[in-house]
């Protein structure tokens, strides 16, 4: 069965072909600007085209990548037929969706009813899906959230300590996002381990642009770094992670701005493009911190002791951990933040060794010898797992 996972953004939309079950990539692309200009990149056959075509709206993209699926030269299928599911990437499941499903129209009412828990992300993913219900009628949906995995975190993880009135009224708890990613990283350190994942203590660091560690336990997202929103936990690319409250009405009434302006400032000039006024990118924080400066090491310093922290703190709330995995960006690539973040963590049982450590982008056990946790790079592959999950739901 071939299954296109989309992952649609307020004016982009990414895309792969997969087929199943083998999960072999077919081709994938990406349309930008949709809206503006319109841009592409497409890849299949080994070949990698990019170029420009007017797309006004999703439905456009979604024609668009259609055509060169089909195209007679680059394309990898003969007819839309061969096209048997759409699996979506969706921010929000909110606390009813807590586990992927068929789109039908009562699944895309509580995807909208989850917009204010993700006012920028999922009226674009609904977008997206009524784009393929309008390209491609009758080919069966599938939303996967961001969110599910980690919908069945304990109470106490997950409750703000604010009037208990603000979480029964509004819903503000605890959700955490990036979860495909956790739950596939997970499984497959639990398959690297010859271990059932019921009987592991894992602590999972997705370390990229937007960041978070989770505390799997058993199988199950214990806690998890993000909150209502992805501003919560680490320092990330440009937002601040976690801050005192405070501080907003502080820069409120210092600068004149108004609680918006400041969160969007928290959310984009913040994490470590702020701390380091160079980059949100880690690679030119890196060659900034080679260079001298000390706000990009700063940056990164700060970075690491955060993920380190919570390393700490999720072993804590687990009693104990047996493996701990990188992966994203940052994770599967820079062997010298995996070390700096593992450094001093000997007391626990982790302990990384340099010259296995010496790798980028690639599955392998990091463990030094005699550590008694183990420390793996697993490259995360969340289509893999929306198109499993479109898979399963659709052959039910
Ligand atoms: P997101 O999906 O959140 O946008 P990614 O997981 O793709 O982010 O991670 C992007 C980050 O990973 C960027 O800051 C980038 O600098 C960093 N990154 C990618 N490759 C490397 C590398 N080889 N070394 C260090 N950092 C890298």
């Amino acid at each position: 069965m071939k299954v296109l996972v989309i992952n649609a953004g307020s004016s982009s939309l990414k895309y792969q072909l997969l087929d199943m079950p083998a999960g072999e990539v077919v081709a994938k692309g990406l349309c930008e600007r949709i809206g503006i200009d319109g841009k592409y990149k497409y890849e299949a056959k080994g070949q990698k085209l990019t170029g420009e075509t007017p797309m006004a709206n999703h439905s456009d993209a979604i024609r668009f990548l259609v055509s060169m699926l089909l195209d007679k030269e680059n394309g990898v299928i003969t007819d839309m037929k061969e096209i048997e599911a759409v699996g979506h990437r969706v921010v929000s499941g909110g606390e009813k969706l807590y586990e992927s499903v068929l789109i039908t129209a009562e699944s895309k009412k509580a995807i909208e009813e989850c917009i204010p828990l993700a006012p920028l992300h999922n009226p674009a993913n609904l977008t997206g899906i009524e784009a393929c219900e309008e390209v491609m009628p009758g080919v069966p949906q599938v939303a996967v959230f961001d969110t599910a995995f980690h919908a069945k975190m304990p109470k106490q993880a997950y409750v703000y300590a604010i009037p208990y009135e603000y979480y029964t009224k509004y819903g503000i708890r605890r959700y955490g996002f990036h979860g495909t990613s956790h739950r596939y990283v997970s499984e497959q350190c639990a398959k690297a381990m010859g271990k059932d994942i019921k009987d592991l203590r894992i602590i999972t660091c997705h370390l990229g642009n937007g960041s978070s560690v989770s505390a799997v336990n058993g199988g199950v997202s214990v806690d998890t770094t993000m909150g209502l929103t992805p501003l919560e936990g680490l320092p990330m690319g440009t937002r601040s992670g976690n801050i005192d409250p405070a501080i907003v009405e502080t820069i409120c009434e210092r600068e004149g701005l108004s609680v918006k302006e400041v969160l969007n400032i928290l959310n984009k000039k913040s994490g470590v493009l702020g701390v380091s006024g160079v980059s949100s990118d880690f690679r030119d924080l890196c060659d900034a911190a080679d260079q001298g400066n000390e706000r990009a090491a700063l940056a990164i310093d700060m970075f690491n002791y955060s993920v380190k922290k919570f390393i700490g703190a999720y072993a804590a709330a687990m009693g104990g951990v047996d493996a701990v995995v990188f992966t994203a960006g940052v994770g599967e690539n820079d062997k010298a933040f995996r070390l700096q973040i593992t450094e001093g963590l000997e007391f626990m049982g982790i302990k990384v060794d340099p010259v296995k450590n010496d790798i980028r982008g690639k599955f392998a056990d990091i463990s030094a010898d005699g550590a008694t946790v183990k420390t793996f790079v697993i490259p995360t592959n969340e289509e893999l797992v929306i198109a499993m999950d479109t898979e399963a739901i659709v052959n039910k």
